[in-house]
């Protein structure tokens, strides 16, 4: 278990516990926890291992034994299989390059079969085998196969456990004492952002009440927000995409809505999936689109009337108060809304001597602050905001050549930026009352 960090809707885990009956053979659980993950920080560790207690607890429910130990996930995999020699080893997927690299080593290390299942998405990558153009070309070949995975499976119970004696070595599941033996630094945690299965549940119950059936019309309204806040759940696989969307699209709420949210969850963020599954430069402004990459070469020299360091984006400190309040509200609280998120990063490029140098700043500041960062989503949004991937080309201007802008005077207008900056100033004094 690496990507899908859940005892409950896993299919790599429901595979796993379907042979072991068919074989009549216990199925165990193995978690490698590694300190070194990729861009990970305090507040990305707090979050996961605020999960796992729950997890140890639905396995334990299903009669799956947890075992987490501290490493390198691949080397735990391949010690603990030396030491139980099962007949089959089955993982989740996980796009993003060190998981694949993970996932390999596993592969080249086990004399048995080793199974990858795609337990994080409601239809399977392997149905779009190239990179994918743009939303419009994804979208019919999701639509066409849709029906078959929107589909609840059953969570089946192991019928025999691994006796006590054999269980292997493993750490207690305490979340603190994981955060403390990990010892990581960084940007510090979220206070009021919980991990785990049960939040992402309540969060799930919470949009369906009260946000869904406003979602066509207020998903670009950050004061309060409309949408579920449920990337980052999704990010640690606290919550399968199919459990959401089988409850959305059975809620009753307006189509229009349903509709709406659909789009987000399956097809664009399915579209992000395969961005960072078959584009190895996902992380990198080459990976952006052709046109793109074109249009910013030729405006590479264009002047840029205000320049800002990398420190000053960081602290929030530029001339735009929407802007500034953004960073800030991302910096306090782990969380950007969607809408922000394309200016914010938009910004950036206007604000930096050359597109790779935004691209890189917007990627850093995401990937550390966000507590949904490091997603094949936040690729595919700064590769979308910056390079124009999975868009088109809009009017040439300066510095942005044909790449979409937007300016802050028309966003601000889209929703009430009054209320957002002062909520975050609120947020910032420590006055401000979530809800
Ligand atoms: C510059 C930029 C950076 C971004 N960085 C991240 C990131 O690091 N991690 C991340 O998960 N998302 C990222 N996004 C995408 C999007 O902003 C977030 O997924 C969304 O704001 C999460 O809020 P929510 O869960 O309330 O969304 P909802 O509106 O409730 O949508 C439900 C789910 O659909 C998916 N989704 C929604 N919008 C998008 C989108 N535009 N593209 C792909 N999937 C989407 C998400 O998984 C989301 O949780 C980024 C977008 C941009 C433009």
């Amino acid at each position: 278990m690496q990507r899908a960090k859940r005892g409950r809707d896993n299919p790599a885990l429901n595979l796993a516990i379907s042979v072991g009956n068919a074989l009549k053979k216990p199925v165990i659980v193995v978690f490698g926890l590694t300190a070194n993950y990729p861009g990970a920080q305090r507040r990305h560790y707090r979050f996961l291992v605020d999960g796992l207690p729950e997890v140890q607890d639905a396995l334990a429910a299903r009669n799956v034994h947890l075992v987490l130990r501290i490493g390198d996930p691949a080397d735990v995999v391949l010690c603990v299989a030396e030491e139980v020699r099962p007949a089959l080893v089955i993982a989740d997927e996980n796009p993003l390059r060190i998981g694949m690299e993970w996932r390999r080593l596993v592969a080249e290390g086990l004399s048995v079969p080793f199974v990858l299942v795609d337990a994080d998405v409601v239809v399977p990558s392997a149905h779009f085998p190239k990179e994918e153009f743009a939303a419009r070309t994804i979208r019919p070949k999701i639509h066409k196969v849709l029906d078959l995975y929107m589909q609840r499976t059953g969570n089946p119970r192991a019928h025999i456990a691994l006796p006590p004696a054999e269980i292997p070595v493993g750490e207690g599941i305490e979340p603190d004492a994981l955060l403390n033996s990990l010892h990581v630094g960084g940007v510090g945690e979220v206070a009021d952002y919980r991990g785990g299965p049960a939040e992402a549940m309540r969060r799930l119950q919470r949009f369906l009440k009260d946000r869904l059936p406003r979602y066509a019309t207020e998903r670009n309204e950050p004061t309060p927000y409309m949408t579920s806040e449920l990337s980052a759940h999704l990010h640690f696989g606290h919550i399968s995409p199919t459990t959401i969307a089988l409850a959305v699209r059975d809620s009753g709420a307006a189509q229009e809505s349903i509709d709406a949210f659909l789009e987000e969850l399956i097809v664009r963020r399915e579209l992000a999936i395969n961005f960072v599954a078959r584009n190895p430069d996902y992380d990198r402004l080459e990976g952006c689109a052709a046109w793109g990459l074109k249009t910013l070469a030729k405006h590479r020299d264009d002047p840029r009337p205000v320049l800002y360091s990398a420190e000053t984006l960081e602290r929030g400190e530029t001339s735009d108060l929407l802007w500034n309040a953004a960073q800030k509200e991302m910096v306090l609280t782990g969380r950007m809304h969607n809408y922000l998120r394309m200016y914010w990063a938009k910004k950036i490029l206007e604000w930096s001597p050359d597109p790779e140098t935004a691209f890189a700043i917007a990627l850093d500041l995401n990937d550390r602050y966000e507590m949904d960062g490091r997603d094949p989503n936040g690729y595919a949004g700064i590769a979308w905001a910056i390079g124009g991937k999975h868009d088109r080309p809009w009017a040439e201007r300066q510095i942005f050549g044909t790449i979409r802008f937007m300016s802050g005077a028309s966003t601000g207008r889209k929703f009430d930026s009054a209320a957002y900056i002062s909520r975050v100033q609120e947020l910032e004094k420590g006055t401000y009352l979530a809800t």
